[in-house]
């Protein structure tokens, strides 16, 4: 590959990917051009500015941010999909990441369209009370948009069940108390029994049965996670219960390894008291490119997007990649994977537990009637196997990977409604 080839490769962004994934299903599938635009176009993107007084050292300061909400299709229901804040938060980023929501319900059949938001912001440099008024000011310039049946928000890096309480509340000021507006809020204000561990319980129950397919029991499982978020440490510790070994987890900060397996109990707890894993007693400390390059029979990214790209792909040693963050492989990237003979487990199914889980929270806001933990988790589990199995068969069927198979699949039931509806 020339050098121009290769800058032009590292700039692939996830439009490009998700596009790439999207092409190979719409091939078999047959759609034609006039198809294929409509379900690649958003139906609305919205971009806000929004302006906040911080004040440090004494001083006050004129902030503004960029806020962001994209909705893709709304065919098989209300537009669904998460709030990022992270500082390099764009709108390409945030339209790929609102497509690939539409194909997430889709494949899992639940009556939602696909959307994501964010703003571009590191909400670590910001005090609670300076996040609480930005997350509030999104919320009234967004207002007209959302809707317990038209749009619904969820947590996604960088935010979480406190983000959605004030969404809620800036919401209910105008509509009357409305916990449906969003998913993964506290269960003071009527969140789920189980919606936090829900993507990473979800994730587990997947890679679970993809190693057994695999021939590979979790017992025998050397396991690498990157990222110890809401979705990395809930993976690290259902992975642990269920008796896999995790040699390495990291952060934004860098990884930590434990040939002999890592208490992740104690990881979690060190987390709670000093933000970070570096320092984790009996660890080593490797930096996240380091991490993602270990051997080890499951790499589980849980972070960010397009970590594994054409520069690391070939170095990937791991028998299998379970996508639980969305879209960490770059289309090149997964290519040489595939050529590689590796087995992607691909994001639209691997994390699906989370808007599953989203899910069943809204309706249990709509009946107005709580479900027990544990039929959360039974009809979570059920569902996802449910899934994981139909994309298994027609990806074994048509001899294609289940990236394709789970595209396929989704597209399928999106353009029907469409058709069906007539618009
Ligand atoms: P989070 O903010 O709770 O955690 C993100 C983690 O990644 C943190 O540990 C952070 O330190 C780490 N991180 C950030 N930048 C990094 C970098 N450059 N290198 C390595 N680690 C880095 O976010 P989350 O909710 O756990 O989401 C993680 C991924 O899972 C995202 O891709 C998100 O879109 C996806 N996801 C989340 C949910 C959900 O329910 N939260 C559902 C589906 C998919």
């Amino acid at each position: 590959m020339t050098a121009e080839e290769t800058e032009k490769t590292k700039k692939c962004d996830c439009e490009d990917t998700q596009r790439h994934f999207l092409n190979r299903a719409f091939e078999t599938l047959r759609l034609d051009d006039a198809q294929r635009n409509l379900l690649l176009s958003s139906f609305r993107e919205t971009l806000i500015s929004i302006p906040l007084k911080v004040r440090r050292n004494g001083i006050e300061m004129l902030r503004t941010f960029t806020g962001f909400r994209v909705q893709h299709n709304h065919a098989r229901g209300p537009f669904k999909g998460g709030l990022r804040y992270h500082p390099a938060s764009n709108l390409n980023e945030i339209r790929a990441l609102a497509q690939l929501m539409t194909w997430k319900t889709a494949l899992v059949n639940i009556p939602y369209g696909g959307a994501k938001g964010g703003i571009a912001v590191d909400p670590a440099e910001l005090h609670a009370d300076e996040l609480e008024v930005l997350t509030k000011r999104f919320t009234q310039k967004m207002r007209p948009l959302l809707g317990v049946h038209q749009d619904i928000v969820a947590p996604d890096v960088g935010t979480n069940p406190r983000v959605m309480a004030w969404i809620l509340e800036e919401y209910s000021k105008a509509h009357g108390y409305t916990p449906g507006i969003v998913t993964g809020k506290p269960l003071e204000l009527g969140g789920s029994e189980g919606r936090l561990e829900a993507t990473g319980y979800g994730v587990a129950t997947i890679t679970r049965q993809a190693a057994a397919d695999h021939g590979l029991e979790l017992n025998q499982a050397r396991v690498v996670i990157q990222g110890f978020g809401n979705v990395g440490s809930h993976v690290a510790q259902r992975l642990a219960d269920l008796g896999a070994t995790v040699i390495a987890l990291s952060d934004a900060r860098g990884g930590v390894l434990c040939e002999s397996g890592i208490d992740v109990a104690a990881a979690l707890a060190h987390v709670r008291e000093n933000t970070w894993l570096e320092g984790l007693p009996g660890t080593e400390t490797i930096s996240n490119a380091e991490l993602l390059e270990l051997p080890c029979d499951i790499l589980i990214p849980a972070a960010l997007e397009s970590v594994i790209d054409c520069d690391n792909a070939e170095r990937i040693r791991a028998d299998m990649i379970v996508e639980a963050a969305n879209m960490p492989i770059t289309h090149q990237a997964d290519d040489i994977l595939r050529e590689r003979g590796k087995i992607v487990v691909p994001d639209v199914l691997a994390n699906a537990g989370g808007v599953l889980a989203s899910y069943y929270e809204w309706v249990q806001n709509l009946q107005e009637f709580p479900w027990e933990r544990d039929t959360v988790f039974y009809r979570l589990e059920e569902r996802l196997l449910r899934t994981y199995g139909e994309v298994h068969r027609l990806a074994a069927h048509k001899g294609v990977d289940m990236r394709t198979a789970a595209y396929e699949l989704a597209i399928h039931r999106v353009s029907e409604a469409i058709r069906l509806r007539g618009f």
